[in-house]
Parts: structure tokens; C-alpha cells; sequence
């Protein structure tokens, strides 16, 4: 019966009624409850009326009294139960309200509660995540989920005060998150098997992120291989990192708590160091190379990269200096820079260089108003050095000549080396015409000095060509162009000489543009004549040999000298069948002179240098020779000194070939070049022509007669025979008679003349 009523009271009193409403429904039950028992006796009829009216009064108060115990009983359980609930929901909302999902696991029935946080947190909603342990189970991550059981299995076992794990979880979208598990068992049996546990998770994954970006960093400090400085906002070094010491050589100890100035080397100057750090200042950041001194005093460069660490007011917490050393990228790059802008041989600036120089040049005498040179200077003979005495002399000379052009300038002058033995000159800063010329003249006496190369001893001049920035031209192009035409206008002049550009110059580039059209149609518009002039034999007076020069009737210019116009057919080649042409008329005419009665008489033709180079040279001289019948002794080829310096191994080979076709080698212009005793020696040539330039000043010259006395004895002594050209005057010719020279050739007995004349002269009688 009273289970029956407390039952009905509980229920009730679930449904939260008024207390009192309480009290009377009890009341009721538990008199009911009696009056029924105690009707049922009294209808047996074993109780009286009365006696039923005092039990029933008596039953009353009981049942009164029991309603009221029963409900102050049950009154009391519902209390803890709403303290209970009451406090757990608070704990619940504080931790959800912190964002952190609450969890309760009755452990009997294997439910787990999750609370909407709990779901959120991995990204579910309240539909779609089951209240098991299973399924929280299959969200942990495989590498993470035996750690995460075996920690929550020794809670459970009563092993641990309480649970605490962080491991992986995975969001409904597949993708990972950090959980911080937290929990407790609240209830075990008297066996202490756990019954309840309750508990929160946290979403770490920012922290996780936050915490694994520390660590990289801090992984990055300790090993990465540049170099870390971390200063307080005064500039005092707070830690340093590994590479920091590796490439600096100081020790944390060494430089904790002073300026990174001690690392300074002085090669920047305050000015340097006042901009970085109004940079560093108004931006935070500075960046840039500079260049530092190690603890061993080295110094070294360095790329910095300087960034601030702020705090919440603006102020700076933190300086972090990152570098790395990049001497020897420095070093290379320099490298590089000196190889594309600098002669490796001379060290001198090279033609790019020379020309940023210029234009530098330029620009700063258009702001300082003052005029600025430009010359240009070429080695004269230098290849017939660097042929006969081999690469590396050449080189040595060139090395000694640009420092010898070095020592004539200023410091703030240039002098470059464009190729081969060509050099520049910029002169700068100069108010008088005349002091260029002044340098120019220094530097012609500079490089006459005599150089000493090994063991030998030579002498080397140069042609220099001047040019005047704005007064010349103003454009680049131009005053080089300029610069170099003066330098041919100096050749011209005989080497060894300045010429300063005139605008004349131009004109003779043009005349010489024209010439070269001109010579091209000249041979087949037989434009050309041979002239003869005799050598003679001065023992006997015997017009021997006759000298073959080739003459152009220009049909606007008139006569033209060989001097004029045989570069020109060099440079273009024309000099191939010019020559060809010169050699076969001559040979010719002198078999016909020979026919007439002149039996002995020779014929000498000049042969250039890229005619005896020419691969089909010798069968020329063949094909002439047997084309006209002149007997190969009859023919001698006269070549020059520094035709025989070019490519000698060549050279010895046509002359030997040449000389057993019967054909007979002089030297002509012998002095003139680069004249070595030990190369002539190597030469299989038969005759010697001593220069008119040295018979020119015999009488005046003492040099030039000592030099020509030696000629002729050196000539004697290697058993060459000798002719002097350029013979004009009897004392000449005396001079020449005295030192036992036998054959001359000068105006002094007659001057080139036409086959005509020639043969006029040859018939006509002699006086000895
Ligand atoms: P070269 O072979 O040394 O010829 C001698 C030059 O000296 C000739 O000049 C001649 O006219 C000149 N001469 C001769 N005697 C005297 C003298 O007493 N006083 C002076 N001042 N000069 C004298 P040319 O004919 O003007 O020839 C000049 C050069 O042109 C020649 O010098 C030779 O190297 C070259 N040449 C001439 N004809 C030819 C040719 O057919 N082929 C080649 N490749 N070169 C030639
Ligand atoms: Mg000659
Ligand atoms: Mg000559």
C-alpha cells in the first residue's frame, strides 16, 4: 500500500506540483487506503461502530502523520536531485560557455551525453553524431588512438587521478584537429569498477599550430644556416643562434648582452649606418649588404636582413637580424665583372668598359664645360714581334707597354686595351689643346724606350690618333671613328707618330672608299703600265737587273704611285691578279729585252704579302714562267722582312719551293722591320735590299751609315748579295763603293721608267 503511495508521490512529485496539492493527494491515498482496510474488518463485522470511528480517527492522525513523514522524505530526495541537476547543468554551461564540449559516459549502459559543443567541435550537429563511445572512438586518429585508450583505461582501472589527453580528432570534412580530452570518474561500484565519467574536450588546434610554429622557428634558429641575432630594443644582443657563431666566431657568451657594432669593419662609413637605421626606424625593416669583421679580423660580406618584433603600443620589443655570408658570391660576382669589363692580359678596362668610361667621360665634361681627348694608339709592327718572337713575348710587351701608358696619364684618366695591340686613351679635365698633344708626344717617347723581353732586347714604336670631345663630335660613334682615322691619318704620316683628327680626314676616308671602287675596274680597263728601273752593278756598270713597278693611270687622277694604291688592293684582295698581271707583263717584256740582245739581264717584281700567301702562288710563277718562257733565273721575287716574320714554317716552305724552281728571293726594304740576324739566317733567300731610307741619310746620319756598313758585312758574312736602293748621289754611291756594296739602284743612275724608255735605256752606250 505505502509502496503504492510513494510510488504516486514520486510521480507527482515529478511533475513539480504545489507542495501542499502534495501533501493533501498523500494524505488522501494513505486515508483511503486505511478507510478501505478498515471497512472491510468492520463489514466482517468484527469491530464495533465506535470502535471504527476512534480507529477511524486514530487512522487519520496516522495517516496524516505518515503523508507528512513520506513527503518530507521524498521532499528531501527531490532536493539533492535538483542540487544535483542544478549544479551540473552549471558546470555544463560554464564549460560550454568556455567553449569546451562536455561529456558524460554512463559507463553500464555504454551512453555517452555529448553536449552540442562536443559535436560542434569535430563540425557535427545534434542529428548526425551518435551518443556512443563507439562512435567518439572511430574519430581518433590512428597514430594517436592506442596512447589515447591506454590513458583512459588506467583511469579507469582507478590508476589516475583523472584523464587528460591531447590527441588527433577527425572533422566531419575529413581533415584533422587537435582535442584536449579532459575527464573523471564520479561514480564506481563498491568494487571501484568506474560507473560514471564525465568530461570536457577543447578544440587545441590553434594552440597546436601555434605551438608547432614556435617549434619550427625555433628549429630554424637553432639549425638553420643563416645567421640569428635577436636584439632588445636598446641594440643589445639577447641570443644568437648556432650559425651565428659558425660564421662569425663569437660565442653566445662573447656577445650577449653587447651592440652586434662590435661585428663592424669599418668599410662603411657613419653615413652608411645612419640611413639603415632612419630605414630600420620608419619602416621596421632593413635590408642589404654589408660587410662585417669576424673575431679573427676577417672581414667578410654579408646580406642582412633586419626586422622588428613590436609591441601592443608601438614600441619595439625585439630586433631580429638575419644574414648570411656572401663573400664568396661577392668574390665571383666581382670575378665575372672583372672578366666581362677588364683585358685579362693587361688588366687594363677592355672595350665594354672602355666605352661605359667614355660615356661617363662625356658626361662629365658636358657639366664641367671642359673639352676631353680621346686617342687612340696602335703598336706599329707589333704583329711581326709576336711572330717572330713568339705569343708570350708579345704578350709581355703588351703588359710593359700598358704600364708604360698607365705611368703617362692620371690616375682619373683611362686607359683601356680594345684587342690586340690597341689601346685608348681618355683624357679628362684638361683646358688646353696642347696638353693632349703634350701626353701624346710622352707616351710615343714612353714606348720608344727600348723593352726587354727575356733575353731579348727590342724596340717597338706607335701611331697615335687624337680626337677632341665636343670640339671634334659629340656623339660616341663619331669620336671613335674619329679617333681611329687620325691613328691611320699617324701610320700615314710614317708610325711613330701623333696626328690630332682634322675633318679633311673624312674626305680621305671618302677619296679611299672611291679609290677602292676605282681599282676594281682598273685592271680590266688596263689601267695599269709597268715601269722598269735598272740595278746596277756598280764594279762594271752593267745594267743586270731591272726592277718591275707598277704604275695606275687613273682616267681622272692621273698617275698613281704603288704607295697609294697597293694596300688598297691588299686589303681587298685585287693585289692577287694585280700582281699576277705585274709578273707576267714584266716577265714578258724582260724576255723580249733578253731576246734583243740583253742575255743576262734579270727581272725583279714585287710580290706582296697576300699574293705569296695565296695558295695558287706558285703555280702562278709557274704558268708564267712557262707562258713567256723566261728562264726561272732570270726571275727574282722580292718579298718583305715582315712577310717572312708571318707564319715563318709557311714562308720557308714557298721560298724553298720557289728556290728550286730556279727562282731567286731578295729581301727588299731590309731594316725597315723587325731585322733579327738569327731569323735571316733561317731564310733561303739570295739577295738583300738595304732600305733608301738608311742610304737616304748616310752622309747626315752616323747611325744610319754604321747601320749599313753592319748591313753589308752581315749580308757579306751569310754569302747574300746586296743592293742598295734609293741611291741618288755620287757620295752616296761612293760610300756605298767603299764598303764594297756592288749593286745599287737609285735615281742617281734612273728612275722607274716605261718599257720603252727602259729599253731606250738599256741600248743606249754607257759610260762607266
Ligand atoms: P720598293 O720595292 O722598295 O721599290 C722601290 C721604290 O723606291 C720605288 O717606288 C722607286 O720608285 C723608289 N725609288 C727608287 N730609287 C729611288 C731613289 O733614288 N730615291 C727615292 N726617293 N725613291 C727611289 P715606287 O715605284 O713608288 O714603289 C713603291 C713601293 O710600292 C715599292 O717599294 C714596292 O714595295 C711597292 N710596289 C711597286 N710595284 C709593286 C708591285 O708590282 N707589286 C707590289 N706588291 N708592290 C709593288
Ligand atoms: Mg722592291
Ligand atoms: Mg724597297
Amino acid at each position: 500500500m505505502t509502496r503504492t503511495a510513494i510510488q504516486l508521490v514520486h510521480r507527482l512529485q515529478k511533475m513539480s506540483l504545489p507542495r501542499l496539492f502534495l501533501l493533501s493527494i498523500s494524505f488522501s491515498v494513505v486515508t483511503t487506503e486505511i478507510i478501505i482496510g478498515a471497512m472491510g474488518v468492520f463489514l466482517k463485522g468484527e469491530i464495533s461502530y465506535d470502535y471504527l470511528l476512534t480507529g477511524f480517527l486514530a487512522s487519520l492522525c496516522v495517516a496524516a502523520l505518515i503523508s507528512s513523514v513520506l513527503i518530507f522524505f521524498l521532499n528531501l530526495q527531490r532536493l539533492d536531485e535538483d542540487a544535483l541537476r542544478t549544479s551540473e547543468e552549471r558546470w555544463k554551461f560554464a564549460l560550454e560557455g568556455s567553449g569546451d564540449g562536455v561529456w558524460d559516459w554512463n559507463l553500464q549502459t555504454g551512453e555517452v551525453f555529448f553536449s552540442q559543443r562536443c559535436k560542434e567541435i569535430l563540425g557535427y550537429d545534434e542529428a548526425d553524431y551518435e551518443s556512443r563511445i563507439l562512435s567518439w572512438e572511430s574519430t581518433i586518429y590512428p597514430d594517436d588512438f592506442h596512447r589515447v585508450m591506454t590513458e583512459l583505461r588506467a583511469h579507469l582501472d582507478g590508476n589516475t587521478d583523472s584523464y587528460s589527453n591531447e590527441h588527433r580528432a577527425q572533422y566531419k570534412d575529413g581533415n584533422w584537429k587537435w582535442l584536449l580530452t579532459r575527464g573523471k570518474v564520479i561514480s564506481r561500484d563498491a568494487n571501484g569498477k568506474a560507473l560514471r565519467m564525465i568530461g570536457t574536450q577543447t578544440d587545441i588546434s590553434q594552440r597546436k599550430q601555434a605551438e608547432e610554429a614556435i617549434q619550427l622557428a625555433a628549429l630554424v634558429f637553432e639549425n638553420g644556416s643563416e645567421g640569428m641575432v635577436v636584439t632588445a630594443a636598446d641594440g643589445t644582443i639577447v641570443a644568437i643562434n648556432p650559425s651565428f657563431t659558425l660564421l662569425t666566431g663569437y660565442t653566445p657568451e662573447e656577445v650577449i648582452g653587447k651592440n652586434p657594432r662590435i661585428l663592424q669593419s669599418g668599410r662603411q662609413d657613419a653615413m652608411f649606418y645612419q640611413a639603415m637605421w632612419s630605414n630600420l626606424i620608419a619602416t621596421g625593416h632593413w635590408e642589404g649588404e654589408i660587410w662585417n669583421r669576424r673575431k679573427n679580423g676577417e672581414i667578410y660580406a654579408e646580406w642582412l636582413s633586419i626586422n622588428s618584433i613590436f609591441n601592443s603600443d608601438g614600441s619595439v620589443n625585439r630586433r631580429v637580424a638575419l644574414f648570411s655570408d656572401i663573400t664568396k658570391r661577392k668574390q665571383s660576382e666581382e670575378l665575372i665583372w672583372k672578366q666581362a669589363n677588364f683585358d685579362p692580359l693587361t688588366g687594363l678596362p677592355n672595350r665594354s668598359m672602355f666605352r661605359d668610361r667614355l660615356e661617363q667621360a662625356v658626361k662629365q665634361s658636358r657639366r664641367a664645360g671642359l673639352p676631353l681627348a680621346l686617342m687612340f694608339i696602335d703598336l706599329d709592327r707589333f704583329k711581326e714581334i709576336n711572330d717572330t718572337l713568339g705569343h708570350e713575348v708579345g704578350d709581355a710587351l703588351l703588359v710593359d707597354a700598358a704600364q708604360r701608358l698607365s705611368h703617362c696619364v692620371r690616375n682619373t684618366d683611362t686607359v683601356a686595351r680594345l684587342g690586340g695591340d690597341e689601346f685608348t686613351v681618355i683624357l679628362g679635365d684638361f683646358d688646353d689643346y696642347d696638353s693632349a698633344e703634350r701626353i701624346a708626344q710622352t707616351i710615343l717617347n714612353s714606348l720608344a724606350q727600348p723593352f726587354q723581353l727575356g733575353a731579348e732586347k727590342s724596340q717597338i714604336s706607335a701611331s697615335i690618333g687624337i680626337t677632341f670631345y665636343p670640339k671634334d663630335a659629340t656623339g660616341l660613334d663619331d669620336l671613335l671613328k674619329n679617333a681611329d682615322q687620325a691613328m691611320y691619318a699617324a701610320k700615314d704620316k710614317g708610325r711613330n707618330a701623333y696626328c690630332c683628327f682634322t675633318p679633311s680626314m673624312q674626305d680621305a676616308i671618302l677619296n679611299r672608299i672611291q679609290l677602292t671602287a676605282d681599282l676594281r675596274e682598273a685592271l680590266a680597263d688596263n689601267q695599269f703600265q709597268v715601269y722598269y728601273q735598272p740595278v746596277v752593278d756598280i764594279t762594271t756598270g752593267v745594267i743586270g737587273k731591272a726592277e718591275a713597278l707598277i704604275r695606275w693611270h687613273h682616267p681622272m687622277r692621273g698617275l698613281i704611285n704603288p704607295d697609294d694604291f697597293i694596300v688598297l688592293a691588299e686589303e681587298t684582295g685585287l693585289i692577287i691578279d694585280i700582281g699576277a698581271w705585274v709578273l707576267r707583263t714584266a716577265c714578258s717584256q724582260v724576255n723580249v729585252w733578253r731576246n734583243q740582245g740583253q742575255l743576262s739581264l734579270r727581272i725583279a717584281v714585287n710580290v706582296s704579302a697576300r699574293q705569296f700567301h695565296d695558295v695558287h702562288f706558285i703555280d702562278t710563277v709557274r704558268g708564267v714562267l712557262a707562258e713567256t718562257g723566261l728562264p726561272p733565273e732570270a726571275l727574282e721575287l722580292e718579298i718583305t722582312e715582315g712577310m717572312m716574320m708571318h707564319n715563318m714554317e709557311h714562308t720557308i716552305a714557298i721560298i724553298r719551293t720557289l728556290r728550286e724552281l730556279g727562282v731567286q728571293i731578295s729581301e727588299d726594304d731590309f731594316g725597315t722591320g723587325y731585322s733579327s740576324l738569327n731569323y735571316l739566317k733561317q731564310f733561303p733567300i739570295h739577295t738583300l735590299k738595304i732600305d733608301k731610307s738608311f742610304i737616304r741619310d748616310i752622309g747626315s746620319d752616323s747611325d744610319d751609315a754604321a747601320l749599313v756598313i753592319a748591313i753589308i758585312a752581315m749580308a757579306k758574312s751569310l754569302h747574300l748579295s746586296i743592293v742598295a736602293e734609293g741611291v741618288e748621289t755620287e757620295e752616296q754611291l761612293a760610300f756605298l763603293r767603299a764598303q764594297g756594296c756592288t749593286q745599287c739602284q737609285g735615281f742617281l743612275f734612273a728612275k722607274p721608267m716605261p718599257e720603252q724608255e727602259f729599253g731606250a735605256f738599256l741600248a743606249a752606250p754607257r759610260k762607266d
